[in-house]
Order: C-alpha cells, then sequence, then structure tokens
C-alpha cells in the first residue's frame, strides 16, 4: 500500500484524495485553510451553517458527496489549518525509497501562537495548490476600498460581508460574472460589469468551433444563470471598457471609467466618473507554483506546472492538477484532480476514460478563457509614474524606473533588492507577475537580465522564527491500514 500526500483541499485535491483512496493508498489531505472546498466552495465554518448554501454554490452537492466519503473514511487522514511551508526534494526517500522528498507544515491557525511542525515522507504527493486571482495595477488601485474579486467573492461567500453598498466589478474574464451575482445577493447595488476584451475579442476566442461547446452545456447554463441574474438586477455589462483610476483621500469615492483598444491601451476621450464606494479588479489567476517549484517540477512557458496524460510533472513521484496546471474552472479541476490521485496510487489515467473525456472537453474550454480574455499587451498604459505597483512596500513605478535607470539594473532580483518591490508581506502574489512585465516592457527585447522568478519562495506561508527553530514532529505517512474506498454503483464520479 502507497501513502499519497495530497496538497490542497480545493476541487483538485479533493477529487484526488477519493480517487486514490480507491486505489487503496494510504492518504493524507493538507489544507491551509479550516475547512475543505478551496476556492470554489468556500462557504461558511460548520458552527455558522447557512440555510441557503446549497443554492448559493454550483455543485454543491459534488462538494458534500465529496466530503462526507473523505471525512468518514479511516485511510484518509484530514489536515486543515495546516500550511504546507517547504518541500525538501533533497531529502532521504520514504518508506518504500521511491518518495519525492520531505515535506514542511505547519499546523495551528495562521496568526496563532502554538502551533505544531510535522514533517511528512510520503511515496508520492499530488500539488493542487490552486490560483490566487490578479489584479493589474492602475492609479488609486491601492486604497481602500480597492477589491481583488477573489476578496469580494471570498467575503461574500466566507463571511457573507458585502464589500461596499455601491459597487463596480472591472477587468476579464468570466470570473466578473459570479463576483457581481456574490455582490448582488449580499446586498451590494452593481452599477456596471466592465469587461476589458472588447466584444470582437470575446466572439474571436470563444465562438470557433461552436459544436465543440457542446458537450460543456453545463457551463452555458451556469452562464445563463448569472446573465439572468444582472438582467433581473438590472446590472449593465460593458465589453472593451475598464476602470483605469480609482480616486478618494481616506477609501475609494469614484472611478475613472475608459474604452480600451483591443491591446487593452485606454482610448483618450472616452473617460467617465462613477460614484461608489467599492471596486471589485480581476483580471483572471495566477497558480501558486511556490511548491511546484520547490519541488523542482518543471513549469511551462505559460508559467503553469507541466504534467503528462497522468498528470504527472517532470519529477517522479509528484503529480499535480487543477488551476496549476492551467486555468480552467471547477470541472476541469475535478477531472484532472481524479486522474492525478488515481496514478499517484499507481493507476493508469486510461481506466478513468470518462475523466480523460471531461478533461479533454474543459481544457478547449480553458484555451477559450485565454484567448477571449488573456492580458492584453497594452495595460501597462494605465499606470503612471504615481501609480503604487508593489502595495506591500509601497514602491510606485516611477521609482522602480529610477532605480532602474540609476543603477542601469536590467536583472529583477537587483531592483527588487534595492526597491523592496515584491518583498513585503504577499511575497510578490499580488504584485510579481505586473513587476515582471512592466520592468522587462523598458529594457531591450522586452527581456529581464536575469531569470528569476517572482513565482519563487522558498518558504511558502509566513512563518515564525522560533517555528522554522523548532523540531519538527515526524509523522507517520499512513493514517492506518484501510480498505480501498467503495466505488458508487453508477453515476457521475464528480
Ligand atoms: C479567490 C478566488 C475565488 C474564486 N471564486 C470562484 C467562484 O466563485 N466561481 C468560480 O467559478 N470560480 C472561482 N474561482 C476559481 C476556482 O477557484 C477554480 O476554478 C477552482 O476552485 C480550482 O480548484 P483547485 O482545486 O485547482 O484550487 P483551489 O480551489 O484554489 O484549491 C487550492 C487549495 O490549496 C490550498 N493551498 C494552497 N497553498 C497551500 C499551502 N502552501 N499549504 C496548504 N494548503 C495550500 C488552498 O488553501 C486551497 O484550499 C475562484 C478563485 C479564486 C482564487
Amino acid at each position: 500500500m502507497s501513502s499519497v500526500l495530497i496538497l490542497g483541499a480545493g476541487p483538485a485535491g479533493l477529487a484526488a484524495a477519493r480517487a486514490a483512496r480507491r486505489r487503496g493508498a494510504s492518504v493524507t489531505l493538507v489544507d491551509s485553510s479550516e475547512q475543505l472546498g478551496g476556492q470554489f466552495w468556500r462557504h461558511l465554518p460548520a458552527e455558522r451553517p447557512a440555510a441557503r448554501e446549497r443554492i448559493l454554490h454550483h455543485g454543491w452537492d459534488t462538494f458534500r458527496a465529496l466530503q462526507a466519503q473523505l471525512v468518514a473514511d479511516d485511510g484518509c487522514r484530514i489536515l486543515t489549518s495546516a500550511s504546507v511551508f517547504a518541500i525538501d526534494a533533497t531529502a532521504s526517500p520514504s518508506t518504500t525509497g521511491t518518495g519525492p522528498g520531505r515535506v514542511h507544515v505547519i499546523v495551528g491557525p495562521s496568526d496563532g501562537t502554538g502551533r505544531e511542525r510535522i514533517e511528512l515522507l510520503p511515496d508520492a504527493i499530488v500539488l493542487a495548490t490552486g490560483a490566487h486571482d490578479r489584479t493589474l495595477p492602475f492609479p488609486g488601485w491601492d486604497l481602500p476600498g480597492v477589491f481583488t474579486g477573489g476578496a469580494a467573492q471570498a467575503l461574500a461567500k466566507g463571511e457573507r460581508l458585502a464589500v461596499g453598498a455601491h459597487v463596480v466589478v472591472a477587468g476579464a474574464g468570466p470570473f466578473l460574472l459570479p463576483v457581481a451575482a456574490s455582490l448582488a445577493a449580499t446586498g451590494s447595488r452593481v452599477l456596471g460589469v466592465f469587461e476589458s476584451s472588447r466584444l470582437s475579442s470575446l466572439v474571436r476566442g470563444w465562438l470557433p468551433r461552436p459544436w465543440q461547446l457542446l458537450p460543456a452545456a453545463k457551463k452555458g447554463a451556469e452562464l445563463a444563470g448569472y446573465i439572468g441574474g444582472q438582467l433581473k438586477s438590472r446590472i449593465p455589462y460593458t465589453t472593451g471598457a475598464s476602470v483605469i483610476a480609482a480616486h478618494g483621500t481616506d477609501r475609494v469615492e469614484s472611478v475613472t471609467v475608459a474604452s480600451l483598444d483591443k491591446n487593452w491601451t485606454p482610448v483618450a476621450g472616452t473617460e467617465r466618473t462613477l460614484a461608489v464606494d467599492a471596486v471589485c479588479v480581476s483580471h483572471g489567476f495566477t497558480p501558486r507554483l511556490e511548491l511546484a517549484i520547490a519541488a523542482g517540477c518543471q513549469i511551462t512557458d505559460e508559467r503553469f506546472v507541466a504534467v503528462d496524460d497522468a498528470q504527472a510533472t517532470s519529477v517522479p513521484g509528484v503529480y499535480a492538477a487543477g488551476e496549476i496546471t492551467g486555468i480552467g474552472g471547477v470541472d476541469l479541476a475535478l477531472a484532472e484532480g481524479a486522474l492525478a490521485g488515481h496514478a499517484a496510487a499507481g493507476g493508469n489515467p486510461f481506466d478513468l476514460p470518462g475523466e480523460v473525456r471531461k478533461r479533454r472537453i474543459y481544457e478547449g474550454f480553458a484555451r477559450r478563457i485565454e484567448a477571449a480574455h488573456g492580458i492584453r499587451p497594452g495595460w501597462p498604459d494605465m499606470v503612471t509614474d504615481d501609480t503604487i505597483v508593489c502595495r506591500c512596500e509601497e514602491v510606485s513605478f516611477g521609482a522602480l524606473c529610477s532605480t532602474a535607470e540609476s543603477t542601469a539594473s536590467t536583472s529583477l532580483r537587483s531592483l527588487k533588492l534595492t526597491t523592496r518591490a515584491g518583498l513585503g508581506i504577499c511575497q510578490g502574489r499580488v504584485c510579481g507577475r505586473s513587476l515582471e512585465q512592466l520592468i522587462a516592457r523598458r529594457l531591450p527585447g522586452n527581456t529581464l537580465g536575469d531569470t528569476v522568478s517572482t513565482d519563487r519562495r522558498p518558504i511558502a506561508v509566513p512563518l515564525r522564527l522560533g517555528e522554522l527553530a523548532a523540531a519538527a514532529r515526524p509523522t507517520d505517512p499512513s493514517p492506518t491500514t484501510p480498505t480501498p474506498l467503495a466505488d458508487p454503483p453508477k453515476g457521475p464520479t464528480s
């Protein structure tokens, strides 16, 4: 019997855990959140349950079934409020001699004291750490009241909190629609949704070979639900436009909205002002790659974890699934998770033809999302010298440029060290990719002088020095000697 460690309990991690258990592996499922479900099924805690949870989430029954099966299963050890802070790929292998390394975990609430360090030496790892949302910088985006779409969504789903009374949603991608829906459901008046991509780009991205969308009809139904909700709440949806500046003294009081050309450069003369008390901005997602990089996995040119048909990474014994292999939504995450868990427990992906088929369908969906809503090169034209690029360390674009000039530096590493951009509390999660692009854009060939990536974080989560110095408790990789989880008699696997 092998031991499989699954990092992340979102849709991909949950599906991986169930598939690995069905193959008879002993599973440990680790997530830094207090509860299972990841970003998609973020919900109120068990002590404050919501009566309407089922209608607030797509696929809620799928989540409940996964959760119930895994929680009741002796062969699946679940560690919540447990953050993986490092993977030591050079450590001695597991008891079977084939493991991918030592995994370091800190257990306890993120801001709590008395947290415990544990170490795990599994036979195989499934990385399912998901993504965080990306927001491009613009003047005023550092004002209180400007939220990422993901933060607004997390507050709405996880706390039932509305971020403001009069809110604008802007950015790019289908994610803007659930954000607007959640805001409306929590009582905000959404003044408009502004999609940066022009209608022509949306048509070019979404409509080629439309028959290929048919197997993903469920997504169409979801979309129709959001459009219906927007019409009911009278929320205007504008394409080829975005928030290009936020204004206010202590917090946001208004925003400037302008039309964008096909490269997302603002079109002069189209600006208008809207009075708001909150703005939610999201330009897609950035995969959380730090653990994959620590494990030594190959990363693609598009900056996702490279995987094969079995969801195996370039490192033996390490598999990856969900948003870290490409941004494709919950259905792709579920299919990839099932295949990764199955393969990590020694199975062949072609034992699960239904999941292979779903993966193919939703990969096509992911390609359309990128083609229609992917970030275009003109966005830096929104950024002025005064625009704060790194919000944690309050580094402006002007300061970055003048430092680059005075030090004649072309290296991201050197600019990070001299300006502290990307070195604050979020460790470049919010600004890192934008920082790389803004600096590279000023250099010959649009290329940085080094190959440093803002995705590399040797310590993946904030840790106290005392916790780092404390002795770790080695943990038995096998929670018990489990019998395989039974397959369902019939019906959908997810
Ligand atoms: C903020 C946010 C909100 C979203 N809301 C929606 C929505 O409302 N509707 C929608 O269609 N899509 C939404 N998405 C997209 C959605 O998250 C994905 O389609 C889907 O959840 C991907 O599943 P996943 O399992 O790959 O990742 P996730 O669901 O993100 O799960 C990853 C899990 O890994 C855990 N993790 C990460 N790093 C560590 C670590 N170092 N140690 C321990 N645990 C770790 C995280 O806590 C998380 O639970 C949202 C995405 C984000 C970032």
